[in-house]
């Protein structure tokens, strides 16, 4: 069953056309990956859910309700976290600071504090560090608390920009690892990353893009074998 569709989506910055009528399905419980090089419209494609940037053309479908072009804190109501590229936790705030952010919707205490338990399950790092400054983390830790911000919001669908860019591979296997288990757990995942072989490794599906379209898509195991895929991105 579908929860997110994308309809021949077109966005521009300015003049320039950043996605030139794009199709992309995400069903409820799958990973779906987004790749690509550097500027093919992954991040605008991600900004454009989440109501970051204005889709021209075209239609966002979530749930079975139109959510294109929605103010960005109303689709987190609907249930879409989005931990941006370049993590943008809350610097000069503390761990915990950073996470409670991430809850700013939700009044009941409870729930809060089971939210955070997920979290800590997750990231226990986190738990040891509540009071550290977000801006002091490691690159790793800060993604985690990124991520960790986003799962405070409760999300049916997260949404992740580039989880793994800069961080060493061992800290990439965890990040992906618990990409899975999030996935297990009910939570629906799109992930961007020009890490293709991890993403696509860990994906149902994929779709590649390329300046501004889509030019092929496929379950992770065929784009993986595919030949175009493999020279240009896995090479
Ligand atoms: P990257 O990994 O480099 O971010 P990407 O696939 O996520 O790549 P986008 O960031 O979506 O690519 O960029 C798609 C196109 O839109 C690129 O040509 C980029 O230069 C352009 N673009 C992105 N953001 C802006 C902006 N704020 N103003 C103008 N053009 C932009």
């Amino acid at each position: 069953m579908s929860l997110l569709q994308i309809n021949r989506v077109e966005t521009y910055y300015g003049g320039i056309q950043a996605l030139k009528g794009i199709d992309v399905q995400v069903n409820k419980g799958e990973i779906v990956t987004l790749i690509g090089s550097n500027g093919a419209g992954k991040s605008t494609t991600l900004k454009s859910i989440s109501g970051l940037v204005k889709v021209k053309t075209g239609n966002i479908i979530y749930n079975g309700q139109e959510i294109s072009n929605r103010p960005a804190h109303e689709n987190t109501f609907l249930g879409i976290a989005h931990v941006p590229e370049g993590r943008r936790i809350f610097p000069k705030l503390t761990v915990k600071e950073n996470l409670l952010m991430g809850a700013f919707s939700v009044k009941n205490k409870a729930i809060i504090k089971e939210r955070l338990e997920r979290v800590f399950r997750y990231f226990p790092k986190l738990k040891e560090r509540l009071e550290q400054k977000g801006g002091t983390m490691s690159g790793g830790e800060q993604q985690m608390l990124a991520m960790g911000r986003a799962l405070m919001l409760g999300p049916d669908l997260l949404m992740l920009d580039e989880p793994s860019m800069g961080l060493a591979p061992i800290i990439v296997e965890q990040i992906f690892e618990i990409i899975k288990e999030l996935n297990q757990e009910g939570i629906t995942i799109l992930l961007v990353e020009q890490n293709a072989f991890q993403a696509l490794h860990i994906a149902d599906r994929g779709y590649v893009i390329q300046n501004g379209e889509i030019k092929l898509q496929g379950n992770g195991k065929e784009l993986i074998s595919n030949h175009e895929v493999q020279e240009a991105y896995l090479a």
